[in-house]
């Protein structure tokens, strides 16, 4: 069992604490709902956004820095970002 920080039960537990928040399927970015019926790599489906990104020292696991949005929505803002993680990730 991986435990890398976005794979542990912290993580996860993180996800479901902000699922269940009352915006928790209203993308913090376009406002938009998300579909809980659509699943991950689909475009609209429900990725953890953090408002302050990890590259900017914002924290992981800390559920005021994590919020909903569009998989799409999430990764616009991140793109530069999430290239630095995939790169320092051993899939
Ligand atoms: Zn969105």
């Amino acid at each position: 069992m991986g435990n890398n920080g976005r794979t542990g039960h912290a993580y996860r537990k993180l996800i479901a604490a902000v699922k269940a928040r009352p915006d928790g399927w209203v993308c913090n970015r376009c406002g938009g709902s998300i579909d809980p019926g659509l699943r991950n790599p689909h475009p609209q489906s429900w990725s953890l956004d953090h408002l302050v990104p990890l590259d900017h020292g914002g924290p992981l696991l800390d559920p005021s820095n994590a919020a909903a949005a569009h998989l799409t929505c999430n990764s616009k803002h991140g793109n530069s970002i999430k290239k630095k993680i995939i790169a320092s990730q051993v899939w």
